[in-house]
């Protein structure tokens, strides 16, 4: 368990108060208020309002400018007297007219629907006990990931959550209990800053969004909190969340999506230095590598600054254990590069991994972007692997289209580069491996292992349309057998939410704005299908327990992990005996394991001698299972079989 350093953090903070992180520094005396514009802007009136909309302003102020370093203009001003609980926005003139009104770039606090910022005392947002709050001790190479939607995980009542939909719903000791039974370590959140698309004014509506269309990029969700008019409320009961997650010994990561915004115009970015924060196309039209309509330019110094900038206030402020960028083939490689080295001399655990591609063409040479083929170039940044994901269920352009788990072979070598984790393996023959030209992974902590995420049909759904005539014994036996091939990976497991429910969303194949009913859990699968949880926390006992599935080093990986023959339909592999002498604390000797995705028993050969079971058809469990003899050992139909001495 590491300690906050006191110090440490308030330097930090210090540190991070510059043009862009410090739009407002409250203190009771005096509100002072900056914000950076581009060197053409002629003006800027500064708001102040007794509410988070509406009204009319108590006072406006001109600010004054001064040039910075790099050649903006920063406007500055303070007002004194005590402005707490009173709201803000910047108004900044270009050529002969005002943009209009914006919390700014940078507010931390905001009012209902994020359009005004609001002036708060930091402090009094923290959780009596936010003191003692400590990140909990956890390598990448450990780390068990486990993506949930606020309001997927808690909107239903079969739930038993008093804070349906809520971030304080995950703070609840029922929640955290679900949690440990099932033995992730790790909680990403789909985007939890304050996004567009639910109108935080009627709630009660019920809207579902996924989030991704940022507003204020640092302040939480509004819908999220207890009362999105309350600016204290969303801030201080996100912080609650994470200290209840913490001391659970569960991290906290935050899904960001600093490559596109809502919308262009309006947006506080564009208020604030027109196009300066996108890439436009040679034709002036804004590029659109996001598929949302823009894209951000993190190549361009402002951007990457607030970037590196926002991180570190997420980190800092809300002691965040890890970010997924969403769509990271859209930023630049020396843009990752900086915020993996400014978050590492915050916490070298702070663990990143986006989305290794774009969705469109970007106005950027695509060498110098940071896609999946480029992981390589960026040490302690990790993607997912699409290889590993479609080689078990079928790509993701075609829902219908089965692979692996439909018993269709020639997949067998991408589910073996998975496997080891996207490093370079003897056995591995890239050539043969279905999106990857090369091993793109260093170290497999670079590598995010799954089978299913929110995007696209989840595992029940794609199951059912890839395989005409599934059974439900069949559903079960194949959704564990693909997580089997996951959580047996030398990367970093990685599962979505509620598939240890067998949640299904009704087969529809993009839910971002899909009724609950689509995509709420349903926690009364817990009993309908006790077999599915009791594996799925099974397995992950297993790994967790067991070092061999998570060396964390390519070297180890290839020096221990030896596949056996390739069958048609079935990998399996030998993590060998004698990980102790290499300084791995591994309790088990010889480890097999074997994926056959078979409608028929298939037989391994291993060397003689007496096994213990741990995974056979639908059961997992780390002390064992049955005891075999080695020789000719067969594996059961579409399941995994593993085994050691
Ligand atoms: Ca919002």
């Amino acid at each position: 368990m590491k300690r906050f350093n006191l110090i440490a953090t308030l330097m930090a903070l210090l540190m991070t108060v510059t043009a862009l992180a410090g739009e407002l520094t409250y203190s009771p005396g005096e509100s002072r208020f900056a914000i950076e514009t581009l060197p053409a802007a002629k003006a800027v009136k500064l708001r102040i309002y007794a509410e988070g909309t509406g009204g009319k302003p108590l006072k406006t102020v001109n600010l004054k400018s001064s040039p910075t370093t790099g050649g903006n203009l920063l406007w500055e001003g303070a007002i004194k007297g005590d402005l707490k609980g009173k709201f803000y926005t910047f108004d900044v003139k270009y050529g002969k007219s005002f943009r209009g009104e914006t919390p700014g770039v940078f507010a931390t606090a905001v009012g209902v629907n994020g359009r005004r910022g609001a002036i708060i005392d930091m402090r009094d947002t923290d959780p009596t006990d936010w003191g003692t709050d400590v990140r909990p001790d956890i390598a990448p190479k450990d780390l068990i990931l486990y993506e949930l939607h606020h309001r997927d995980f808690s909107i239903d009542a079969s739930s038993g959550l008093k804070y349906p939909g809520k971030f304080l719903a995950l703070s609840e000791p029922r929640a955290i209990a679900h949690l440990k039974a099932l033995g992730i370590n790790a909680v990403h959140m789909l985007p939890s800053f304050d996004y567009a698309s639910v109108d935080e004014t009627r709630l009660q509506d019920n809207k579902y969004n996924w989030g991704y269309d940022p507003l204020n990029y640092n302040v939480p969700e509004g819908g999220y909190s207890t009362d999105p008019y309350d600016p204290i409320a969303r801030v201080r009961e996100f912080k609650q969340m994470v200290r209840a997650l913490h001391a659970a010994g569960i991290k906290v990561v935050l899904d960001v999506v600093y490559n596109h915004t809502y919308s262009v115009d309006g947006s506080p970015f564009q208020l604030t230095m027109p196009d300066e924060y996108y890439r436009l196309n040679a034709d002036g039209s804004y590029s659109n590598g996001s598929g949302c309509g823009n894209e951000t330019a993190s190549d361009h110094e402002v951007m990457r600054r607030f970037m590196v900038e926002s991180v570190k206030y997420w980190a800092n402020e809300y002691h965040i254990d890890g970010f997924r960028f969403d769509l990271m083939g859209i930023h630049d490689i020396e843009t990752m590069n900086a915020i993996r080295t400014e978050l590492s001399a915050i916490d070298p655990q702070i663990y990143i991994y986006g989305e290794g591609w774009a969705a469109g063409t970007c106005a950027y040479p695509a060498d110098r972007l940071a896609m999946k083929s480029a992981i390589n170039r960026m040490p302690g940044i990790a993607a997912f692997s699409d290889d590993i994901r479609d080689a078990l269920r079928g790509p993701f352009s075609d829902d219908s289209k089965p692979a692996f788990l439909a018993g269709i072979k020639g997949h067998e070598q991408s589910i073996m580069f998975g496997i080891a984790g996207g490093v370079r393996h003897p056995q591995v023959n890239i050539n043969a491996v279905n999106y990857s030209d090369h091993f793109w992974c260093n170290e497999p902590t670079q590598f995010i292992s799954y089978v299913s995420c929110h995007d696209d049909m989840c595992l029940v759904d794609r199951l059912k349309a890839s395989i005409p005539g599934l059974t439900t014994d069949e559903l079960i036996r194949l959704n564990l057998l693909a997580q089997t091939a996951v959580f047996t990976s030398q990367g970093v497991p990685f599962m979505l939410s509620g598939e240890e429910m067998l949640r299904d969303k009704k087969g529809v194949h993009n839910s971002f704005e899909s009724p609950d009913s689509i995509n709420h859990l349903d926690w009364t699968n817990l009993e309908r299908y006790p077999q599915v949880m009791a594996y799925y926390s099974g397995l992950i006992d297993i790994r967790k327990s067991h070092p061999a599935f998570h060396m964390g080093s390519a070297e180890l990986v290839r020096r221990n992990l030896e596949f056996l023959p390739t069958q048609d339909c079935l990998v399996a592999f030998h993590l060998k005996s004698g990980l102790r002498l290499q300084g791995v604390d591994e309790s088990w000797g010889d480890i097999y394991v074997a994926l056959n995705a078979n409608k028929q028993a298939r037989t391994i050969t291993v060397p003689e001698g007496e096994y213990t079971v741990v995974v056979r058809n639908i059961a997992a469990c780390e002390r064992g299972i049955a005891v075999i003899n080695g020789g000719t050992v067969t594996v059961p139909a579409q399941s995994a079989l593993i085994f050691h001495n």
